[in-house]
């Protein structure tokens, strides 16, 4: 499905082909104190309209995981990372795409914060 995306004050905009049917929510330090819905898709799947100059890189840890939120408003509405098998991926805050009925997800917990 293709959606469009945005964080709060409409500064980072975006289009995303992404599959909602297995989102996801984690319990890692960082993901329980965001509350965001996670989905993954192929970073080619993905395209950003405009806000790259707004965006600020937040990683901790392994540092694996670009956390990318707006200077301006603060959302995060997506992140950037490579999968295990090296492809490049962009997880999504489900949240902050336009036209998605959140309570309609049946999103997986998934334990990072054993990881
Ligand atoms: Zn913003």
């Amino acid at each position: 499905m293709h959606y469009e995306g945005s964080c709060h004050c409409g500064e980072v905009r975006f289009n995303v082909d992404v599959d909602l049917s297995r989102p996801i929510t984690c319990n890692c330090s960082y993901c329980q104190r965001r509350g965001s819905i996670l989905a993954f898709t192929p970073e080619e799947n993905f395209e950003l309209e405009q806000g790259e100059d707004k965006l600020t890189e937040y990683r901790f840890n392994t540092r694996q995981i670009a956390h990318s939120f707006c200077s301006v408003c603060g959302m995060q509405s997506f992140a950037r990372a490579a999968a295990p098998d090296g492809t490049k991926m962009v997880a999504v805050n489900v949240r902050c795409l336009e036209g998605v009925d959140i309570e309609s997800l049946k999103p997986t917990q998934v334990d990072g914060r054993s990881r």
